[in-house]
């Protein structure tokens, strides 16, 4: 039996860094939340504070299999972010968005619950629209080495909206722009890891291409905030809605920012352009202001220095090797 608000919360990918952010807000909240993870990208360490806590569960589990559980919400959160990981295992990385979906759109059905999506600004591709707005159907190359995760994301919104106008599940859809934070993993390749990384280590700062492509950068505490808002909505909000920052900065802005808050005297270098690269990225973000009444809260710099600090601790804490 369920007292007042309090919900049992399945967040698939809760051990990851996103993840291990939403577990803490619903636990602060006075849910009970149960967090599904293989462990791919994700760690116990994410989570390891949580372990204790009377209303947290935490099940070693792929979302590619079948999943029997007794839940109000769902988050799917589970599928490698960065492009580093996600191209390690494609056929994987295809199988968790697109099974993993139908996985949880057929729990969600069967227990009558409301399942949020984490998609992604990916879905939009190398767009030729700029900034993106819901609408904008993108530019996605089909066979190439981002597709397995922008076609797999694209794969899961057609199910997501199809098993709601077929099965009347209540769905919410959010497309997450670039974020970051603490508990980014420090090797996982994303541009902001890798940056602060390096300048805390003294070693050269990658800028891959000539470092004008663009993004935009949301802290961490302001998406959890965005997705909270999102499945607060009532039934008739399914989304798509964009969720980021709408601050725009060069990979090269975003690298002298680094160096400058880590007072580090790396130098810059250039790497090959991955292909496929999108070349700009901003989110229009009217829909979440209108719907959600939400906007992000933290500068670039604000959120970097938090970040930094993280990884400053973490850094610290690993052995030395030799
Ligand atoms: P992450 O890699 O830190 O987290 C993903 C989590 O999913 C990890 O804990 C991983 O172990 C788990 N996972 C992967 N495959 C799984 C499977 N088959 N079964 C169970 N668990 C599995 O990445 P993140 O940045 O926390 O991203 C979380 C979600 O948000 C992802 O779905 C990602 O696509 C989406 N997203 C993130 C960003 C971003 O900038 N961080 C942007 C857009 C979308
Ligand atoms: N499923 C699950 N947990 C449930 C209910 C369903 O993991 O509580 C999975 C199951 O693998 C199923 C999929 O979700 O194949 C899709 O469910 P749906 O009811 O749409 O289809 P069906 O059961 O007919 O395949
Ligand atoms: N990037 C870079 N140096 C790095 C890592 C990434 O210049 O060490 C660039 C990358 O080519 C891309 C941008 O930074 O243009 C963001 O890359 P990330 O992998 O973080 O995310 P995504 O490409 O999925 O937005």
């Amino acid at each position: 039996m369920r007292y007042g608000t309090m919900k049992k919360i399945l967040v698939t990918g809760g051990a990851g860094f996103l993840g291990s952010h939403l577990c803490e807000r619903l636990l602060a909240q006075g849910h009970e939340v149960l967090c599904v993870d293989n462990f791919f990208t994700g760690a116990r360490r994410n989570v390891a504070h949580l372990l204790d806590h009377p209303s947290f569960e935490l099940m070693r589990h792929d979302v590619t299999f079948p999943l029997y559980v007794e839940v109000d919400e769902i988050y799917n959160l589970a599928c490698p972010a960065s492009p580093v990981h996600y191209q390690f295992d494609p056929v994987q990385t295809t199988k968790t968005s697109v099974h993993g979906a139908i996985n949880v759109l057929g729990l969600a059905k069967r227990v009558k619950a409301t399942v949020l999506q984490a998609s992604t600004s990916e879905v939009y591709g190398d767009p030729e629209v700029h900034p993106q707005p819901e609408e904008y159907w993108g530019r996605v190359n089909p066979i190439g080495f981002r597709s397995c995760y922008d076609e797999g994301k694209r794969c899961a919104e057609t199910l997501f909206f199809d098993y709601h106008r077929q099965h009347q599940v209540p769905i919410k859809v959010v497309r997450i722009f670039n974020t970051y934070g603490p508990r980014m993993h420090p090797n996982d390749g994303r541009v902001v890891s890798n940056l602060i990384v390096q300048a805390l280590k003294g070693e050269d700062i990658t800028l891959y291409g000539d470092g004008q492509q663009t993004r935009s950068f949301c802290y961490v505490d302001d998406l959890i905030e965005a997705m909270l808002r999102m499945m607060a909505t009532g039934p008739e909000v399914t989304g798509p809605i964009n969720i980021g920052n709408p601050g725009e900065f060069t990979i090269r802005e975003l690298a002298e920012t680094v160096r400058d808050l880590t007072g580090s005297s790396s130098t810059f270098i250039h790497r090959p352009l991955p292909p496929d690269d999108p070349r700009q990225r901003r989110p229009d973000i009217a829909r979440a202001r209108a719907v959600l009444h939400w906007e992000p809260t933290i500068s670039l710099r604000e959120g970097l220095a938090k970040t930094i600090a993280y990884f400053e601790a973490y850094l610290a804490s690993e052995p030395k090797e030799g």
